[in-house]
C-alpha cells in the first residue's frame, strides 16, 4: 500500500527537506510536534516512547534537538507557524535552563510572530507534579499560550491501578500556578474505563475537572496496547477489564456531563469550549502538513507534485543521540503513502471530528469507479442504521455512531486495504 524506504533507494529526510526547500512550489508547513522523551516513570499503560529520566543525557538531547529543528526550519519557507506542541514523555521534566535554550532556539530558527501575536497557538504538555511559578513564567516567555496536564483521574486507587505517580491534589494546585502566570488555555487529560471504576467514581472525576473551569478536556477510554505492563497485568489475570456496557454508561455520562458545562464535543473524545479546539490535533486529523522532530516524532510533508512524505524517527534515545546527518530527521520508516491510503487516513480520523467527511469530495482523486460505490454504499447502509447522518453534504456521526466510531471507520477502511 505504501512505499518503503529499500523500494525508493536514495531517498532520505536529508534529500527530501531540501528538494522541498528549495522547490518554489512547496506548502510552507506551519505546525510542528517536538518529542521531549523523559519521564519519572514508566506508567504501566503507556506505549509512547519514553524513558526514566536520569538527568545525564538531557543536554545532549537538546543539542541534538536544536540541530535537527535548525534543519527542518527551511520547510516554513518562512511563514509564521501556526501551531507548536510540545508532548512526551514528560516535557516539563526538562530544566529549566535547557527549556530556555529549546525556546530561544524555536525563536531562532522559526517565526513564532503569530504564536506570539495571539493568532496561533503553542502546547506543552504538563505533569502537576512539576508546575512552578519559575518554570510557567519561563514558558509564558517563549510564546506558550496552552498548557495540557496529565490528570487522568483523581482517584488515588485508580491512579495506582494506572501505576501513575502523582498526587491529585497536584492538579488543582497546577491549574492554580498555571491562571497565576497567565494561561488562559489549559487542558485536562482524563482516563475512563479503568478497571475497578464505578459509574459514580468516574462521576467524581468529572464534577472535579469541570469545577476547575478549564477551558478543554480529552477522555480517552483505557486501551491495552501490546507490549505494556497493563496488558501483562490482563493477560495473568490480575484484574478485569471494563465490562462494555460500563464503559457506554461512562461515556455517555461524560458527553452529557461536558455539554452541561459548556464544553462541546468537536471529536469523539475532545471536548472544548466553543473556540478552545485545539488547532494542533486539528492539523493532524484534517491531514495538513507538519513537521516532527524527536525521538519517535512521526513527521507528514505534502509535495507539491500531488504526493506525501511520511516518516518516524528512530524512537530510540541513544539512535536519536548517535545519528546526526547534519542535524536531519534520523528516520526509521519513510514512505511516500498512495492515494488510497491517505483515502484511509482521511476516513479514520475526519470521521470522528464534529464535522464529519465530504466524502464525495475525498473521493475525487480516487478514479476507481467500482470502489466510489462501494464507499457510497456503506455510507448509505450506515445511514439506514442511524449510526451515520448526511447534513450539509458531510457524513457525520449520530449520537449512536460516536459509540462505535472506530468500527464504522473499519468498514470504510476494509475496502482500501
Ligand atoms: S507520564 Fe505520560 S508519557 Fe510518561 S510514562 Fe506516563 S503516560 Fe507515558
Amino acid at each position: 500500500m505504501s512505499t518503503r524506504l529499500p523500494q525508493i533507494s536514495g531517498f532520505s529526510t536529508a534529500k527530501i527537506v531540501q528538494s522541498l526547500a528549495s522547490n518554489p512550489g512547496s506548502f510552507p508547513v506551519q505546525s510542528l510536534y517536538i518529542h521531549i522523551p523523559f519521564c519519572f516513570h514508566k506508567c504501566h499503560y503507556c506505549d509512547f516512547y519514553s524513558l526514566v529520566d536520569t538527568r545525564d543525557r538531557q543536554v545532549p538531547f537538546v543539542a541534538r534537538l536544536l540541530s535537527e529543528l535548525a534543519a527542518l526550519a527551511p520547510l516554513s519557507r518562512g511563514a509564521p507557524l501556526r501551531t507548536i506542541f510540545i508532548g512526551g514523555g514528560t516535557p516539563t521534566l526538562l530544566a529549566p535552563p535547557l527549556w530556555a535554550e529549546l525556546l530561544d532556539g524555536l525563536s531562532q530558527h522559526f517565526d513564532l510572530s503569530h504564536i506570539k501575536a495571539g493568532r496561533g497557538e503553542f502546547t506543552v504538555e504538563c505533569n502537576p507534579e512539576t508546575a512552578s511559578p519559575e518554570l510557567f513564567a519561563l514558558l509564558q516567555q517563549g510564546g506558550v499560550d496552552r498548557l495540557s496536564m496529565g490528570a487522568q483521574s483523581f482517584n488515588p486507587k485508580h491512579l495506582k491501578t494506572l501505576e501513575r505517580w502523582h498526587d491529585p491534589a497536584s492538579v488543582p494546585r497546577a491549574v492554580g500556578l498555571a491562571r497565576d502566570a497567565g494561561f488562559t488555555r489549559l487542558s485536562l487529560d482524563l482516563i475512563f474505563a479503568i478497571p475497578g471504576q464505578t459509574l459514580t467514581d468516574w462521576e467524581q472525576d468529572l464534577t472535579t475537572t469541570l469545577d476547575l473551569g478549564i477551558t478543554h478536556i480529552s477522555c480517552y477510554a483505557l486501551t491495552y496496547e501490546p507490549n505494556t505492563a497493563m496488558t501483562a497485568r490482563l493477560k495473568r489475570g490480575q484484574f478485569q477489564a471494563c465490562d462494555e456496557d460500563l464503559e457506554v454508561e461512562m461515556y455517555e455520562l461524560m458527553v452529557d456531563r461536558c455539554t452541561d458545562a459548556g464544553l462541546t464535543r468537536y471529536e469523539v473524545s475532545n471536548f472544548a469550549v466553543p473556540g478552545q479546539e485545539c488547532a494542533h490535533n486539528l492539523a493532524y486529523w484534517q491531514q495538513e502538513p507538519w513537521l516532527a522532530a524527536g525521538p519517535s516524532a512521526s513527521a507528514h510533508l505534502l509535495d507539491p507534485a500531488g504526493g506525501s512524505w511520511r516518516w518516524k524517527n528512530l524512537p530510540r534515545l541513544d539512535d536519536y543521540l548517535k545519528k546526526s546527518d547534519a542535524g536531519h530527521p534520523p528516520a526509521r520508516d519513510l514512505e511516500a503513502p498512495d492515494p488510497r491510503r491517505l483515502l484511509a487516513e482521511q476516513i479514520m480520523t475526519g470521521l470522528r471530528l464534529r464535522e464529519g467527511l465530504d466524502l464525495p469530495a475525498l473521493c475525487a482523486g480516487v478514479i476507481d469507479t467500482t470502489l466510489k460505490e462501494q464507499l457510497a454504499a456503506v455510507a448509505h447502509t450506515q445511514i439506514a442504521r442511524h449510526h451515520l447522518a448526511e447534513r450539509e453534504g458531510h457524513l457525520q456521526l449520530t449520537e449512536s455512531g460516536f459509540l462505535f466510531a472506530d468500527g464504522l471507520a473499519g468498514e470504510f477502511l476494509a475496502l482500501l486495504s
